[in-house]
Protein backbone atom coordinates (compact mmCIF):
# COMPACT_ATOMS: atom_id res chain seq x y z
CA UNK A 1 0.00 0.00 0.00
CA UNK A 2 1.26 3.38 -1.14
CA UNK A 3 0.95 7.09 0.66
CA UNK A 4 0.88 9.98 -0.84
CA UNK A 5 0.47 13.69 0.55
CA UNK A 6 -1.78 16.37 -1.14
CA UNK A 7 1.10 17.19 -2.90
CA UNK A 8 1.34 13.97 -4.82
CA UNK A 9 4.33 13.29 -3.04
CA UNK A 10 5.13 8.91 -2.28
CA UNK A 11 6.07 9.37 1.85
CA UNK A 12 7.94 5.93 2.25
CA UNK A 13 10.93 7.10 4.87
CA UNK A 14 10.65 7.58 8.74
CA UNK A 15 13.72 9.30 10.32
CA UNK A 16 13.56 7.83 13.99
CA UNK A 17 15.45 8.90 16.97
CA UNK A 18 15.91 6.51 19.81
CA UNK A 19 17.71 9.14 21.63
CA UNK A 20 18.29 12.56 22.44
CA UNK A 21 21.53 11.91 24.38
CA UNK A 22 24.52 11.70 22.16
CA UNK A 23 28.72 11.07 23.15
CA UNK A 24 28.93 14.32 21.17
CA UNK A 25 28.25 17.86 20.90
CA UNK A 26 29.10 19.13 17.10
CA UNK A 27 28.74 22.89 17.04
CA UNK A 28 26.36 22.92 14.31
CA UNK A 29 23.59 20.43 16.12
CA UNK A 30 23.87 21.75 19.95
CA UNK A 31 24.62 24.84 21.45
CA UNK A 32 27.89 25.11 23.38
CA UNK A 33 26.25 25.43 26.81
CA UNK A 34 24.28 21.46 25.76
CA UNK A 35 20.61 20.44 26.02
CA UNK A 36 18.32 19.77 28.95
CA UNK A 37 18.00 15.94 28.68
CA UNK A 38 15.11 14.13 28.44
CA UNK A 39 14.07 12.11 31.75
CA UNK A 40 13.65 8.10 30.66
CA UNK A 41 10.18 8.28 31.42
CA UNK A 42 10.05 10.76 28.75
CA UNK A 43 12.01 8.35 26.23
CA UNK A 44 10.09 6.38 23.92
CA UNK A 45 10.07 2.78 25.09
CA UNK A 46 11.61 -0.19 22.66
CA UNK A 47 7.88 -1.88 22.76
CA UNK A 48 6.71 1.59 21.84
CA UNK A 49 9.27 2.41 19.05
CA UNK A 50 8.58 -1.10 17.66
CA UNK A 51 4.66 -0.74 17.57
CA UNK A 52 5.51 3.06 16.04
CA UNK A 53 7.98 1.17 13.43
CA UNK A 54 5.11 -1.50 12.41
CA UNK A 55 2.10 1.08 12.37
CA UNK A 56 3.91 3.07 9.80
CA UNK A 57 5.41 0.32 7.48
CA UNK A 58 1.25 -0.92 7.59
CA UNK A 59 0.50 1.99 5.92
CA UNK A 60 3.26 2.38 3.51
CA UNK A 61 6.78 3.10 5.14
CA UNK A 62 9.13 1.20 2.92
CA UNK A 63 12.77 2.63 4.57
CA UNK A 64 13.38 3.76 8.50
CA UNK A 65 16.58 5.17 9.22
CA UNK A 66 17.49 4.78 12.87
CA UNK A 67 19.05 8.36 14.24
CA UNK A 68 19.61 10.39 17.74
CA UNK A 69 21.61 11.86 19.32
CA UNK A 70 23.51 9.17 19.04
CA UNK A 71 21.65 5.68 18.74
CA UNK A 72 24.24 3.47 19.22
CA UNK A 73 24.48 5.07 22.93
CA UNK A 74 21.32 3.63 23.48
CA UNK A 75 21.51 -0.05 25.28
CA UNK A 76 19.96 -3.08 23.83
CA UNK A 77 19.69 -0.87 20.32
CA UNK A 78 21.01 -3.88 18.77
CA UNK A 79 18.05 -6.24 19.53
CA UNK A 80 15.91 -3.38 19.23
CA UNK A 81 17.32 -3.01 15.79
CA UNK A 82 17.16 -7.32 14.95
CA UNK A 83 12.77 -6.86 16.00
CA UNK A 84 12.81 -3.63 13.66
CA UNK A 85 14.62 -6.14 10.86
CA UNK A 86 12.22 -8.42 11.16
CA UNK A 87 9.05 -6.08 10.17
CA UNK A 88 7.30 -7.41 7.24
CA UNK A 89 7.40 -5.46 4.47
CA UNK A 90 10.48 -3.04 5.41
CA UNK A 91 12.67 -2.57 2.75
CA UNK A 92 15.60 -0.96 4.35
CA UNK A 93 16.29 -0.47 7.78
CA UNK A 94 19.34 1.71 8.06
CA UNK A 95 21.50 3.85 10.63
CA UNK A 96 23.34 6.69 10.97
CA UNK A 97 26.40 7.17 13.82
CA UNK A 98 29.09 9.19 14.69
CA UNK A 99 31.23 6.23 14.67
CA UNK A 100 32.73 6.76 18.03
CA UNK A 101 31.44 3.06 19.24
CA UNK A 102 31.29 1.57 15.56
CA UNK A 103 34.25 -0.27 16.01
CA UNK A 104 33.07 -2.41 18.88
CA UNK A 105 28.97 -2.65 17.38
CA UNK A 106 29.57 -3.31 13.76
CA UNK A 107 29.35 -6.73 13.78
CA UNK A 108 26.44 -6.52 16.20
CA UNK A 109 24.58 -4.12 13.67
CA UNK A 110 25.36 -6.17 10.44
CA UNK A 111 23.65 -9.57 12.35
CA UNK A 112 20.74 -8.01 13.39
CA UNK A 113 20.28 -7.16 10.14
CA UNK A 114 20.98 -3.35 9.73
CA UNK A 115 21.34 -2.78 5.40
CA UNK A 116 23.73 0.59 5.56
CA UNK A 117 25.00 2.71 8.22
CA UNK A 118 25.79 6.25 7.21
CA UNK A 119 28.83 7.80 9.79
CA UNK A 120 29.02 11.54 9.99
CA UNK A 121 32.36 12.55 9.54
CA UNK A 122 33.08 16.48 8.96
CA UNK A 123 36.92 16.05 9.00
CA UNK A 124 40.05 14.26 8.66
CA UNK A 125 42.32 16.43 10.85
CA UNK A 126 42.47 15.80 14.72
CA UNK A 127 42.46 18.88 15.30
CA UNK A 128 39.83 20.02 13.15
CA UNK A 129 37.41 16.91 14.42
CA UNK A 130 37.88 17.65 17.73
CA UNK A 131 36.78 21.65 17.21
CA UNK A 132 33.33 20.34 15.38
CA UNK A 133 32.82 17.84 17.65
CA UNK A 134 33.91 19.43 21.30
CA UNK A 135 34.75 15.95 22.29
CA UNK A 136 35.14 13.54 19.29
CA UNK A 137 38.35 10.77 19.13
CA UNK A 138 39.20 10.73 15.42
CA UNK A 139 41.15 7.66 15.38
CA UNK A 140 38.26 5.90 16.69
CA UNK A 141 35.86 6.90 14.11
CA UNK A 142 38.53 6.13 11.57
CA UNK A 143 39.15 2.80 13.35
CA UNK A 144 34.98 1.82 13.48
CA UNK A 145 34.90 2.79 9.92
CA UNK A 146 37.43 0.39 8.88
CA UNK A 147 36.05 -2.06 10.95
CA UNK A 148 32.45 -1.43 9.38
CA UNK A 149 34.09 -1.81 5.54
CA UNK A 150 35.85 -5.08 6.81
CA UNK A 151 32.77 -7.24 7.64
CA UNK A 152 31.11 -5.64 4.08
CA UNK A 153 28.93 -2.51 5.08
CA UNK A 154 28.83 0.26 1.96
CA UNK A 155 30.29 3.05 3.85
CA UNK A 156 28.60 6.68 3.45
CA UNK A 157 30.34 9.10 4.97
CA UNK A 158 28.68 12.61 5.33
CA UNK A 159 30.32 15.88 5.66
CA UNK A 160 28.71 19.11 6.73
CA UNK A 161 30.55 21.76 5.39
CA UNK A 162 31.43 24.73 7.24
CA UNK A 163 33.02 27.76 5.78
CA UNK A 164 36.21 28.69 7.17
CA UNK A 165 35.74 25.43 9.66
CA UNK A 166 36.32 22.42 7.18
CA UNK A 167 35.85 23.67 3.81
CA UNK A 168 39.73 22.95 3.04
CA UNK A 169 38.81 19.52 3.43
CA UNK A 170 36.76 18.80 0.52
CA UNK A 171 38.52 17.88 -1.85
CA UNK A 172 40.48 15.26 0.85
CA UNK A 173 36.73 14.16 1.77
CA UNK A 174 36.39 13.79 -2.25
CA UNK A 175 39.78 12.53 -3.11
CA UNK A 176 38.76 9.45 -0.57
CA UNK A 177 36.80 8.11 -3.52
CA UNK A 178 39.34 7.53 -5.87
CA UNK A 179 41.13 4.49 -3.75
CA UNK A 180 37.92 3.33 -1.54
CA UNK A 181 34.37 2.38 -2.99
CA UNK A 182 32.72 4.92 -0.13
CA UNK A 183 29.38 7.29 -1.42
CA UNK A 184 30.61 10.72 0.34
CA UNK A 185 28.42 13.57 0.69
CA UNK A 186 28.77 17.08 1.53
CA UNK A 187 25.79 18.31 3.26
CA UNK A 188 24.99 22.39 3.19
CA UNK A 189 25.22 23.80 6.93
CA UNK A 190 21.32 23.73 7.83
CA UNK A 191 20.45 26.94 10.07
CA UNK A 192 18.60 24.54 12.37
CA UNK A 193 19.46 27.18 15.48
CA UNK A 194 19.52 30.07 13.53
CA UNK A 195 22.44 31.53 14.99
CA UNK A 196 22.43 35.26 14.11
CA UNK A 197 25.75 34.50 11.42
CA UNK A 198 24.57 31.85 10.18
CA UNK A 199 24.81 32.28 6.02
CA UNK A 200 28.05 33.24 6.70
CA UNK A 201 29.33 29.19 7.29
CA UNK A 202 26.80 28.42 4.58
CA UNK A 203 29.12 26.50 1.83
CA UNK A 204 26.63 25.98 -1.04
CA UNK A 205 26.45 22.54 -2.94
CA UNK A 206 27.55 24.62 -5.94
CA UNK A 207 30.57 25.74 -4.90
CA UNK A 208 31.79 22.50 -3.56
CA UNK A 209 31.41 21.09 -6.87
CA UNK A 210 33.66 23.93 -8.36
CA UNK A 211 36.10 23.11 -5.88
CA UNK A 212 36.21 19.62 -6.80
CA UNK A 213 35.99 19.57 -10.48
CA UNK A 214 38.59 21.79 -10.93
CA UNK A 215 40.71 19.63 -9.52
CA UNK A 216 38.86 16.08 -11.26
CA UNK A 217 37.18 15.11 -14.05
CA UNK A 218 33.81 14.33 -13.00
CA UNK A 219 30.85 12.73 -14.45
CA UNK A 220 27.18 12.44 -12.97
CA UNK A 221 25.86 9.34 -11.40
CA UNK A 222 22.55 7.93 -11.40
CA UNK A 223 20.47 7.37 -8.12
CA UNK A 224 20.65 4.23 -6.13
CA UNK A 225 17.09 3.68 -6.08
CA UNK A 226 13.84 4.82 -5.31
CA UNK A 227 14.26 5.15 -2.02
CA UNK A 228 17.26 6.65 -2.13
CA UNK A 229 17.40 10.85 -0.48
CA UNK A 230 17.57 14.49 -2.20
CA UNK A 231 21.58 14.10 -3.03
CA UNK A 232 23.25 14.69 -6.58
CA UNK A 233 25.36 12.22 -7.43
CA UNK A 234 28.43 12.25 -9.16
CA UNK A 235 31.67 10.34 -9.76
CA UNK A 236 35.36 11.30 -10.31
CA UNK A 237 36.48 9.55 -13.41
CA UNK A 238 38.30 6.63 -12.62
CA UNK A 239 37.05 6.32 -9.02
CA UNK A 240 36.11 3.24 -7.14
CA UNK A 241 33.35 5.56 -5.00
CA UNK A 242 30.80 7.90 -5.46
CA UNK A 243 30.54 11.83 -4.35
CA UNK A 244 27.02 13.00 -3.45
CA UNK A 245 25.81 16.90 -2.86
CA UNK A 246 22.71 17.78 -0.75
CA UNK A 247 21.76 21.50 -1.18
CA UNK A 248 19.08 21.73 1.66
CA UNK A 249 19.90 25.24 1.87
CA UNK A 250 20.73 26.70 -1.69
CA UNK A 251 17.88 24.97 -3.69
CA UNK A 252 14.96 23.55 -2.21
CA UNK A 253 14.48 19.65 -2.87
CA UNK A 254 11.00 19.87 -1.29
CA UNK A 255 9.06 18.62 -4.26
CA UNK A 256 10.93 15.39 -3.94
CA UNK A 257 10.71 14.80 0.18
CA UNK A 258 9.50 11.52 0.96
CA UNK A 259 10.05 11.27 4.89
CA UNK A 260 8.16 11.92 8.17
CA UNK A 261 10.47 12.09 11.49
CA UNK A 262 9.98 10.85 15.00
CA UNK A 263 12.05 12.18 17.86
CA UNK A 264 12.82 9.57 20.71
CA UNK A 265 9.83 11.69 22.91
CA UNK A 266 7.80 10.81 20.12
CA UNK A 267 6.92 14.04 18.65
CA UNK A 268 6.46 13.44 15.02
CA UNK A 269 7.30 16.13 12.42
CA UNK A 270 6.10 16.03 8.73
CA UNK A 271 8.90 18.98 7.68
CA UNK A 272 12.44 19.55 9.37
CA UNK A 273 11.62 23.37 8.65
CA UNK A 274 7.91 23.57 10.11
CA UNK A 275 7.04 24.60 13.57
CA UNK A 276 3.78 21.64 13.32
CA UNK A 277 4.72 19.07 15.59
CA UNK A 278 2.38 16.10 16.86
CA UNK A 279 2.58 14.33 19.81
CA UNK A 280 2.72 10.72 19.05
CA UNK A 281 3.27 9.54 23.45
CA UNK A 282 -0.20 8.83 24.26
CA UNK A 283 -1.36 7.00 21.56
CA UNK A 284 1.48 5.27 21.74
CA UNK A 285 1.36 4.63 25.52
CA UNK A 286 -2.09 3.44 25.10
CA UNK A 287 -1.47 1.17 22.48
CA UNK A 288 -4.17 1.64 20.14
CA UNK A 289 -3.01 1.05 16.84
CA UNK A 290 -6.09 2.21 14.84
CA UNK A 291 -5.31 5.83 16.39
CA UNK A 292 -1.86 5.15 15.70
CA UNK A 293 -2.37 4.69 12.19
CA UNK A 294 -5.13 7.42 12.10
CA UNK A 295 -2.45 9.71 13.14
CA UNK A 296 0.23 8.99 11.41
CA UNK A 297 -1.69 9.19 8.03
CA UNK A 298 -2.84 12.92 9.67
CA UNK A 299 0.45 13.92 9.73
CA UNK A 300 1.58 12.81 5.76
CA UNK A 301 -1.84 14.87 5.22
CA UNK A 302 -1.02 18.00 6.82
CA UNK A 303 2.92 17.90 5.16
CA UNK A 304 3.84 21.54 3.74
CA UNK A 305 4.57 22.13 0.61
CA UNK A 306 7.81 23.66 1.30
CA UNK A 307 10.02 23.96 4.47
CA UNK A 308 10.80 27.57 5.48
CA UNK A 309 14.61 26.61 6.00
CA UNK A 310 15.79 29.76 5.28
CA UNK A 311 13.71 32.56 5.21
CA UNK A 312 14.48 35.03 7.98
CA UNK A 313 10.72 36.16 8.23
CA UNK A 314 9.41 32.69 9.02
CA UNK A 315 8.17 32.13 12.48
CA UNK A 316 10.23 28.63 12.43
CA UNK A 317 11.60 28.32 15.99
CA UNK A 318 14.73 27.10 16.22
CA UNK A 319 15.33 23.83 16.80
CA UNK A 320 18.59 21.63 18.18
CA UNK A 321 19.25 18.35 15.25
CA UNK A 322 20.19 16.47 17.84
CA UNK A 323 16.70 16.27 19.23
CA UNK A 324 15.36 15.65 15.36
CA UNK A 325 18.23 13.41 14.50
CA UNK A 326 19.12 15.13 11.07
N1 LIG B 1 24.73 11.01 15.99
C1 LIG B 1 24.31 10.56 14.70
C2 LIG B 1 25.23 11.08 13.63
O1 LIG B 1 26.17 11.80 13.95
O2 LIG B 1 25.01 10.76 12.45
C3 LIG B 1 22.87 10.83 14.34
C4 LIG B 1 22.27 12.14 14.69
S1 LIG B 1 22.89 13.55 13.79
C5 LIG B 1 21.79 14.81 14.40
C6 LIG B 1 22.30 13.22 12.16
C7 LIG B 1 22.90 14.05 11.06
O3 LIG B 1 22.47 15.39 11.18
C8 LIG B 1 24.41 14.07 11.04
O4 LIG B 1 24.89 13.65 9.78
C9 LIG B 1 24.73 15.53 11.24
O5 LIG B 1 25.89 15.89 10.56
C10 LIG B 1 23.50 16.21 10.68
N2 LIG B 1 23.32 17.56 11.15
C11 LIG B 1 23.10 17.98 12.41
N3 LIG B 1 23.00 19.32 12.48
C12 LIG B 1 23.14 19.77 11.21
C13 LIG B 1 23.14 21.07 10.61
N4 LIG B 1 22.96 22.17 11.34
N5 LIG B 1 23.30 21.15 9.28
C14 LIG B 1 23.48 20.04 8.54
N6 LIG B 1 23.50 18.79 9.03
C15 LIG B 1 23.34 18.66 10.35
Amino acid sequence: MALFDPFGRKINYLRLSVTDRCNLRCIYCMPAEGVRKLKHEEILSYEELQLLAETAVRIGIEKIRITGGEPLVRKGIVDFLAGLSKIPGLRQLVLTTNGMLLSEMAEGLRAAGVHRINISLDSLKPEIFARITRRGNLDQVLTGIRTAESIGFPIKLNMVVMRGINDGEILDFAGLTMEKPYTVRFIEYMPSMKEPDWRSRVFSGDEVMRRISEAYRIRPFPREDSLSGPSRNFRIDGANGTIGIITAVSSHFCSECNRIRVTSSGTAKGCLFDNAEYDLKPILRSGNRSALETALREIVARKPERGAICDPDSHRKPFDMSKVGG
